[in-house]
């Protein structure tokens, strides 16, 4: 047979014998990239592709197993971003661990689907359990509590606001979300998705600790029901993708429960603060959540996608019951085959649960809330080191960090004819290209505020292993590329 299978007794030997053509094109390729990215930009990495491809993407006579894992492979590793280089440090893009990936091999060889029992036996009493712990360390009531595994925190912000939306109770009025202007843009998104309307998103101010205010909160919450509208859901963020603020949620669970508003907690990125003894107290009170959404992707050091979504009652989860006569029958549910297919509106699903699983009994808690701390400790000595020499030709940090983000710009000297902010906007915006283009570092960019001066540079530290020379070097090759900038401009 020209392709072996993957599964049973003797595809654990065909698959072995293509992983050693995997590993070694996966160490040939980092070492053609020799760091964390490949120099050169799109042109570079676009000519590398189309050569690996031969350009012919879809031969008439395939080429072979090793020869196209092996060319394909060799590229795809050249051409990455490795967020295992401790230069690359853009985005909550984590490098994942081996542990995680290993179980992830098991789960794509034996492919369960998790639509239905009969596809997926173990793997549907692993997420069952899996999902039950992860809701009693979040401090939902066991036995009670349910959830289910999803792509990230994009799916688990839209079944929050799909659960909400849905739920009994009041049914006049537009619905209306109150988020803080920081949350993330899936909840907007969400929401236009579920036909509450593209304006459906009413956001609440920060204060200068780009927390929610909750009483700007219970006030807005206010102004909504005297308009006959109806506040569909209050959804708090903790841990927002810049800056790692954590909204106060024993505060938003108070004005939840004040309306009867249901109470959907954005934890994509702080939800890993749970495993840490020294950040957990930043989450309190998020056991009196509606909803939960956690990616185990972010601080979880899981390879896409390994979102978590939780729920305080497995009840609440009716809206999503479905009856599919070749999935679930009502007689084969009667006779004891359980069905997760109404705590997800996906049919086919991957066992993305499974080196979740893995990972969770290989660490213990303990054991990922010293990846946690390890980052949140590397992200304070980033700002401290950023904040340790101010003034033009250096960087200037634009708050404490909260979990393992550290957000900052450089500051460029007086440009003459130029006004400061959009002086400054330019010259960041154009020196981390810089770095993205050279190869040299993979460094966030956004924008705190608006208007002119308002872009930022970021650095979202989730590699437990790099060090602080690793974070001095990063930071040192931000500010030759800004001082290069001013002198070309
Ligand atoms: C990352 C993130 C999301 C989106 O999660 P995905 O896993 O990318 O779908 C949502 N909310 C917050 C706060 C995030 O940081």
């Amino acid at each position: 047979m020209p392709a072996p299978l993957a599964g049973g007794v003797s595809g654990p030997d065909a698959l072995g014998e293509l992983l050693g053509t995997v590993l070694a094109s996966l160490a040939a390729g980092a070492r053609d990239r020799g760091g964390p990215l490949p120099p050169g930009g799109p042109p570079a990495v676009d000519a590398a592709v189309r050569r690996a491809l031969a350009a012919d993407p879809l031969p008439a006579r395939g080429v072979g197993a090793h020869e196209a894992l092996a060319d394909l492979t060799r590229v795809l590793a050249y051409g990455t971003a490795d967020p295992a280089d401790p230069a690359c440090a853009g985005h909550l893009h984590c490098p994942p661990l081996a542990v995680a990936v290993a179980a992830d091999l098991a789960a794509s060889a034996l492919n369960p689907s998790l639509d239905s029992w009969d596809q997926a036996p173990a793997a549907t009493a692993l997420e069952t359990e899996v999902v039950a712990a992860l809701a009693a360390a979040a401090g939902f009531v066991p036995g009670l509590a349910a959830g289910t595994v999803t792509t990230g925190g994009t799916e688990s912000n839209l079944l929050g606001l799909l659960l909400a939306r849905d739920r009994g109770g009041p049914s006049a009025g537009r619905h209306r979300i109150l988020c803080s202007d920081a949350a993330h843009f899936s909840v907007r998104r969400s929401a236009a998705l579920l036909g509450m309307g593209d304006d459906a998103v009413v956001p609440v101010a920060t204060g200068a600790d780009h927390r929610v205010d909750p009483g700007a909160l219970d006030a807005v919450c206010r102004r909504v029901l005297a308009a006959n509208d109806r506040p569909t859901a209050i959804v708090a963020t903790a841990g927002t993708t810049d800056l790692g603020a954590v909204d106060p949620l024993a505060a938003c669970a108070d004005v939840a429960r004040e309306h009867g508003v249901w109470l959907h907690v954005d934890a994509a990125y702080g939800g890993g603060a749970l495993f840490s003894d020294r950040l957990a107290p930043l989450l309190h009170g998020i056991g009196r959540a509606d909803s939960i959404g956690l990616d185990l992707h972010k601080l979880g050091w899981q390879p896409v996608a390994a979102g978590v979504f939780l729920v305080r009652d497995r009840a609440l989860f009716a809206p999503l019951a479905q009856r599919a006569k070749y999935l679930n029958p009502a007689d084969d549910e009667q006779a004891g085959l359980p069905s997760l297919l109404g705590f997800s509106p996906r049919t086919t699903r991957r066992a993305d649960v499974f080196k979740i699983a893995v990972t969770l009994r290989a660490l213990g808690r303990d054991g990922l809330g010293a990846l946690v701390d390890r980052c949140h400790a590397l992200a304070r000595y980033a700002a401290e080191r950023i904040d340790r020499d101010p003034g033009p030709g250096a960087l200037e940090l634009t708050a404490e960090p909260v979990l393992t983000s550290v957000v900052f710009r450089y500051v460029p000297h007086p440009h003459p004819g130029e006004p400061v902010g959009r002086h400054a906007d330019l010259v960041n915006a154009e020196l981390r290209r810089r770095l993205l283009t050279s190869g040299r570092a993979v460094v966030g960019r956004t924008e705190v505020g608006t208007g002119p001066g308002s872009v930022r540079l970021k650095l979202t530290l989730l590699n437990p292993y790099a060090g602080e020379r690793d974070v001095d070097a990063v930071l040192r090759a931000v500010v030759e590329a800004g001082r290069a900038v001013e002198r070309d401009l």
